[in-house]
C-alpha cells in the first residue's frame, strides 16, 4: 500500500470512527425500547419467546392486580437472567375512576381514593417483590393509566430514590437532550399491524429521537392487544436495523440518557 493509500484509508476510518461516536444512542442514531405492562401470563409465553428467539431486550412492567404473580415468579426470574427488565406497574395498578372511559376503575383501587402514603407504600412493596425475584437494585415504573398524580400531588418526585426514570403514556419521540427521566414517553400500541409500528421506528431513525413502545396483550391476554405476526414483523425490523437502532431496555437507556443530560 502507498503512503497516499494509508492516510486515505486512515481518514475514512477517522471519520467512521467519528460519524459513530457523534450519533447520541450509544453510537446509534435512535433508542428504542419495547415495554410490556401489566404482568400478563402472555408477555412470558408469547412475548418472552420471540424476543428472545432474537436476542432483543425488553422492559416489562409488572403489577399484580390479576392475581398471577406468584405462578409467574419462575418466569420473570429466567427473563432477568436472559438481561430483560423487570420493573414496577404497582401492586394493584390504581387509576383515577369517576371520569369517563374509566368506568372499570374498582373504588377500591381508584387513586382518588388513595393516599400519598398509600401509594408510595404500595409502590415500594412492588419493588421488594421485584427485589426479591431479580436481585436488582437499579429499576424503572410506570404510571398505572399514565396517572401520576394523587390528588394533585406528583408522587414520583418523592421516589427517585427508588427508581433511575418513570414511563408515561404520551406519544412522542424526544431527541436525548429533551428526555425527562421521569416522564417517558409511551406510543400505546392497539391492535396496530406491523407496518404501522415500523414507521414509528423510522421515525425515531429519522429525528435520531427516542421511541418507547407500549403492549399489553400480544397474541391475546388483553382487551389492548398486538397480533403475533404485527409483533414479530416489528421485532424482526428492528433485529435487521440494529447497527442504526439501539434496542435496549428503559433502565439502560434511562442510565444514558441522565450521563449525557449530566445529571
Ligand atoms: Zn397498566
Amino acid at each position: 500500500m502507498t503512503i497516499l493509500k494509508t492516510i486515505a484509508a486512515l481518514l475514512l476510518f477517522n471519520n467512521t470512527l467519528y460519524a459513530q461516536q457523534s450519533l447520541p444512542w450509544k453510537g446509534k442514531k435512535c433508542a428504542v425500547v419495547l415495554t410490556y405492562d401489566d404482568g400478563l401470563d402472555v408477555h412470558i409465553t408469547n412475548a418472552l419467546p420471540a424476543l428472545d428467539s432474537l436476542g432483543l431486550k425488553a422492559t416489562f412492567y409488572i403489577a399484580n392486580y390479576m392475581g398471577g404473580l406468584q405462578k409467574q415468579v419462575p418466569g420473570w426470574r429466567a427473563a432477568a437472567a436472559k438481561g430483560h427488565e423487570l420493573a414496577n406497574h404497582t401492586m394493584f395498578h390504581p387509576c383515577e375512576g369517576g371520569r369517563a372511559g374509566r368506568e372499570f376503575v374498582n373504588a377500591d383501587y381508584d387513586m382518588n381514593n388513595y393516599s400519598m402514603r398509600r401509594i408510595t407504600n404500595e409502590i415500594k412493596a412492588m419493588n421488594a417483590v421485584l427485589y426479591a425475584i431479580d436481585a436488582k437494585t437499579t429499576r424503572t415504573f410506570a404510571f398505572p393509566c399514565g396517572d401520576n398524580k394523587v390528588h394533585d400531588t406528583a408522587y414520583i418526585d418523592t421516589m427517585h430514590d427508588e427508581f433511575i426514570a418513570a414511563r408515561g403514556v404520551v406519544g412522542t419521540i424526544p431527541t436525548i437532550d429533551k428526555v425527562n427521566l421521569y416522564d417517558f414517553p409511551g406510543y400505546g400500541v392497539f391492535n396496530h399491524t406491523g407496518e404501522a409500528m415500523i414507521e414509528w421506528v423510522k421515525e425515531a431513525e429519522a429525528k435520531q429521537g427516542l421511541l418507547v413502545i407500549i403492549f399489553h396483550g400480544v397474541g391475546g391476554g388483553h382487551n389492548i392487544n398486538v397480533s403475533l405476526p404485527a409483533h414479530s414483523q416489528l421485532l424482526h425490523y428492528l433485529k435487521q436495523h440494529e447497527k442504526d437502532i439501539w434496542i435496549a431496555p428503559l433502565a439502560q437507556v434511562a442510565k444514558w440518557v441522565k450521563e449525557k443530560q449530566g445529571k
